[in-house]
């Protein structure tokens, strides 16, 4: 049978359950295309009717191996049927649902603008750009094509007017004889086609491609002409990406990094690694890599790897191929303009728990902690600070010191990250419905003398830790709050009752970490005027101190520190400082009088001693710690703390 007899014919008596409209126009056009024949469309019509019109026309001849998606789309591009909308094509093509299909006939009727259906569609996530752009193609007579610029002769590159290229839209992707292919946004645009022939000075075979991939053709194609600055100096490394991947984190566990840091410029992916607190520049690598990195972490991590609109997060467990060391990560996959951005936090793999009279805080502030807040059978005992303040280290380190055989310890955490035997230690899950609140509940059933809650994040968490002291549990937990005075009035702002803070909170321990002087290179120093005046010291208040800084060394990067110190700040409110809670609106009153009257030493001062031990520097000082109130002299600070010189 002839195409010439089939449209005498009148194909649409064939019965197509589902969708028919939809289906006949098809089944004509790929007849009239010499695709098919008539015996194929009846025999398919029979599956169809069996299937109860679930699949379209395209799904079932594709399936059967009849017909390919590429045949379809040929077909409607030679045959120019008005009447096939795009909702049409991408339904047929089996790429939208039904629901969907309807949704955008809906939005066409309203909009009346063709192409805006796909636009909205992609907008939706119901569709990828490629997707719609190779249908927009086919129903408006083009081909298909991405620029790429690796594929691209470079004679076509070389003296690219780019500017034009880009007012244009359009980009070259090879010659045929004596024409060039040239992908454009939009072949249609006024003058296009001609000013590319213009360019290439012969004519020009337009094809269709997306507006992203031009984009990426014209970001790709300055990065290679562009004069190379340093940063771009790239050393092109041998190897695949999870070669890669695994350098960088080989590298960052071996050089004790608590973050690694994967982020795209709008040039190259920057490495860097917070090592001590500090990020640092480590490496960066073509753009061209990025894809083929995060598609390898996302593996590693068990995240959605065919997801790249959305933040996703996981854990890796990477085993260093060296040493044969595993080492914990926690993964965030993160959108950025420029790609996705991964962050690794490095789980603390050697689970070591450093004991409470190691952790750095002077004698006498340790014993008082000790006998009034860890010691007394209730009351909430918060630690504070910014995120990376080690606030997690000292948490385990009360918790392993209550640690014995006649104490039950509970937790409830985000996630485990230390491991301590004889306690029931719970990873919160929110996705899994084991939130904070709901995990309390049980918690308390289980009979607990001692609570540890991971953080406190809002008031209900905060309202839950107090509950549960109140029914005479010790409660250990963490708190987002700049100092210990902080703490007090973020938990009035959030609506606590005062009297529910001045009568259980027992503790409220702030925390930061400062660089530690390399001992290898460390040198006495003097104190410098400009740092003393930033203090607010005068000459001889920092009297008896032995200041020291590190020259540089090869043990240290020559950064000239190694390592961290805790510095804290420590409050155990008493009657007095509880009155002032009760009564006192003001953060500077209430610090006065704990200073006064509880023996509270600040941050800041305690900072200071350290730095007067030589530990640290009175740069990392300054550059970590708040500077709230004027310290006090050295002399007296060393006094109220009992820490020896
Ligand atoms: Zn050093």
């Amino acid at each position: 049978m002839s195409p010439d007899e089939t449209e005498n014919d009148d194909v649409p008596r064939v019965d197509l359950t589902s969708d028919s409209e939809s289906n006949i126009l098809f089944g004509q056009l790929l007849i009239k295309g010499d695709y098919i024949d008539e015996q194929t469309i009846k025999s398919t019509s029979r599956i169809m009717q069996k299937l109860g019109g679930e699949q379209t026309l395209f799904k079932i001849l594709e399936k059967r191996g009849t017909l390919t998606r590429e045949n379809l789309l040929d077909c409607i591009r030679v045959q120019q049927q008005p009447d096939i909308s795009m909702g049409m094509l991408l339904h047929q093509l089996g790429e939208i649902t039904r629901g969907q299909w309807q949704q955008a006939e809906q939005l066409r009727t309203h909009s009346g603008d063709f192409n805006h259906i796909g636009e909205i569609l992609v907008g939706k996530q119901m569709l990828r750009e490629d997707q719609y752009t190779e249908a927009n193609a086919a129903l408006t007579g083009y081909l298909y094509e991405e620029p790429d610029i690796g594929e691209c002769d470079s004679l076509l590159l070389k003296n690219l007017p780019i500017k034009t290229c880009k007012v244009f839209g359009f980009f070259p992707i090879r010659r045929v004889d004596s024409s060039i292919i040239v992908a454009f946004e939009n072949p249609e645009l006024e003058d296009a086609q001609t000013e590319a022939a213009r360019c290439f000075n012969t004519t020009v075979e337009a094809v269709l491609c997306s507006a992203t991939a031009l984009r990426r053709a014209f970001a790709a194609y300055e990065r290679q002409a562009a004069p190379k600055t340093d940063a771009e100096k790239l050393v092109v490394k041998e190897g695949s990406a999870s070669a890669w991947v695994n350098n960088i984190l080989r590298n960052g566990v071996e050089l004790s990094a608590s973050d690694i840091h994967i982020q795209p410029t709008s040039d190259f992916v920057r490495v860097r690694y917070r090592i001590d607190g500090t990020l640092r520049d480590h490496d960066h690598l073509p753009l061209e890599q990025l894809e083929a990195m995060v598609s390898r972490l996302k593996i590693m991590a068990e995240a959605d790897i065919a997801e790249r609109r959305k933040h996703q997060d996981g854990r890796i467990d990477f085993e260093n191929p060296e040493t044969g060391a595993i080492s914990e990560l926690r993964a965030s996959f993160f959108i950025t303009i420029n790609g996705e951005a991964v962050v690794l936090r490095v789980l603390r793999s050697d689970n070591r728990i450093v004991e409470l009279k190691d952790i750095g805080m002077g004698d006498k502030t340790l014993e008082q902690f000790h006998k009034q807040a860890l010691q007394a059978p209730n009351g909430v005992i918060i630690v504070t600070g910014p995120t990376g303040s080690g606030k997690t280290s000292t948490l385990y380190s009360c918790v392993q010191h209550l640690n014995n055989d006649t104490t039950s310890i509970i937790t409830a955490e985000d996630p485990v990250e230390f491991q301590v035997d004889g306690i029931s230690q719970c990873s919160i899950n929110p996705k899994l419905g084991r939130t904070y609140e709901d995990s309390l509940k049980f918690i308390v059933r289980q009979d607990p003398d001692v609570i540890v809650l991971g953080e406190i994040r809002d008031a209900s968490s905060a309202t839950s830790a107090i509950q549960a002291s109140l029914t005479g549990h010790k409660v250990l937990t963490t708190f987002h709050a700049e100092d210990t005075i902080g703490t007090l009035l973020r938990l009035m702002y959030m609506n606590i009752e005062r009297f529910l803070i001045a009568s259980t909170i027992s503790c409220v321990m702030a925390q930061r970490l400062a660089r530690k002087v390399c001992s290898s290179c460390a040198q006495p120093v003097k104190p410098k005027s400009a740092e003393l005046k930033l203090l607010g010291w005068s000459l001889d208040s920092f009297h008896g101190g032995n200041f020291r800084e590190g020259a540089g060394c090869e043990h240290c990067e020559f950064t000239g520190y190694k390592g961290r110190v805790a510095i804290f700040e420590v409050l155990i409110p008493n009657a007095a400082v509880r009155d002032s809670i009760l009564e006192s609106n003001n953060a500077t009153d209430i610090r006065r009088i704990s200073q006064e009257s509880a023996g509270l030493v600040t941050l800041l001062e305690h900072g200071l001693v350290k730095a007067s031990r030589g530990e640290t520097s009175l740069a990392e000082v300054i550059r970590v710690l708040p500077r709230l109130t004027p310290p006090r002299p050295l002399l007296e600070i060393i006094r109220l703390t009992g820490i020896r010189q």
